[in-house]
């Protein structure tokens, strides 16, 4: 069951579709509509699956799904770490890897691990300065992109810093969990490969962890499944049922959500008690600063009735959360600064619980 690369460049409008019509069995009568769910981790030999680290029907729709939206061939994993350590795996020995300053938290803490103990050596640039991230690309075996960032929402020119790489012969991973396929195709662009943590908007119901890794060309998409089975980091058939479930809503979440940041995003903007705002101008999230320390931060995520104080993102419930409270952020993150994951709820109840919770806070201080 080796990945299937797709030359296919979906519009918009056909994405809408795809996530719809895609990764399901073959229409013939009494097949099920939708995958089921394998619950195996042995097959009868003599087929192409015989050990479900290799893949099953269940691990096969869902990469259908996701390489079809995505351009190219996916493999999935068991979260979106397990992807990332998988490309990063086929980094070589002592290789130059060159990563945003913020990247999310839990692969710039492996990128440092693996630069301290020489198995790589990172360069670290700020991912939305363009010139920087050229300067950095000579030497380098790959180039790790994030964009926007999580949680600075820093946007990288993504056109612009993929040929700068190639020019210099890295490879280009791309993390495009903040922007999701239907709003961002880094393949398209030139990228070699794209990184999902499927948990958030692509599965969209916080009920799991799965990862994804995209690859543009068929033989690279082998390295990446290889990675897999050897790495041990495949997903169980039940999470996979799921995360392909959740995609089939994929599009009405990512629209419905982002109107709800777009419309929430301007309201803040002139928030008396908002100090600044981070918004891309496209996507599901957005960060705020309130105009007073963390602690008080704090008491905004806490005082929430609607908004859900939790960590992660992408979910159709939106939640926030102050991330230095997490020792590992990094410490280009202001201490104050909240992130908020827009859901799809009604855009008055978010607006009005986010409100009196920012008020409250603030005007107790
Ligand atoms: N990439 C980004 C941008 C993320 O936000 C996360 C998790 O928050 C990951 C990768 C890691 O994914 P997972 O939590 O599924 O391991």
């Amino acid at each position: 069951m080796g990945p299937q690369a797709s030359d296919e460049t979906p519009t918009l409008a056909s994405r809408r579709t795809i996530v719809v019509t895609t990764g399901r069995p073959p229409r013939v009568p009494d097949a099920p509509l939708n995958e089921p769910p394998i619950l195996a981790s042995s097959f009868i030999a003599g087929g192409p699956m015989e050990y479900a680290r290799e893949g099953t029907g269940s691990t096969a729709a869902i990469e259908e799904a996701i390489g079809v939206l995505e351009g190219g061939a996916a493999t999935v994993f068991s979260s979106g770490m397990a992807a990332a350590n998988a490309a990063l795996d086929l980094v070589p020995m002592g290789g130059l890897v060159v990563a945003p300053s913020a990247a999310y938290t839990g692969v710039a803490v492996r990128l440092r691990e693996l630069d301290a103990i020489g198995r790589i050596r990172l360069r670290i640039v700020e991912v939305d300065d363009t010139a920087a991230v050229a300067a950095a690309c000579p030497g380098a075996a790959m180039l790790w992109l994030e964009s926007p960032t999580n949680p600075l929402l820093e946007v990288a020119d993504l056109p612009a810093c993929i040929s700068a790489a190639r020019q210099h012969g890295a490879w280009i991973i791309v993390d495009n969990t903040f922007a999701t396929p239907i709003l961002q195709q880094p393949l398209q662009l030139g990228a070699d490969l794209v990184l999902h943590s499927v948990t958030k908007a692509l599965s969209g119901h916080s009920d799991l962890l799965l990862g994804a890794l995209v690859a543009r060309d068929a033989e690279f998409a082998e390295q990446v499944r290889e990675r897999r089975v050897l790495l041990g980091a495949a997903p169980g058939g039940l999470d996979c049922y799921l995360a392909l479930r959740g995609m089939r809503t994929l599009a009405l979440r990512v629209e419905a959500a982002q109107a709800n940041a777009i419309d929430i995003v301007e309201r803040l903007r002139s928030h008396p008690r908002i100090a600044s705002v981070r918004y891309p101008g496209f996507g599901t999230i957005a960060a705020i600063e309130p105009a007073a320390d963390a602690a008080v931060a704090d008491r905004i995520c806490q005082g929430t009735r609607i908004w859900t104080f939790a960590t992660s993102l992408g979910g159709v419930e939106s939640l926030l959360e102050r991330r230095r409270r997490w020792p590992r952020e990094s410490p280009v993150v202001p201490e104050r600064l909240i992130r908020l994951s827009f859901g799809i709820e009604d855009v008055e109840d978010l607006w009005n619980d986010l409100d009196q919770a920012i008020t409250a806070a603030v005007d107790a201080d």
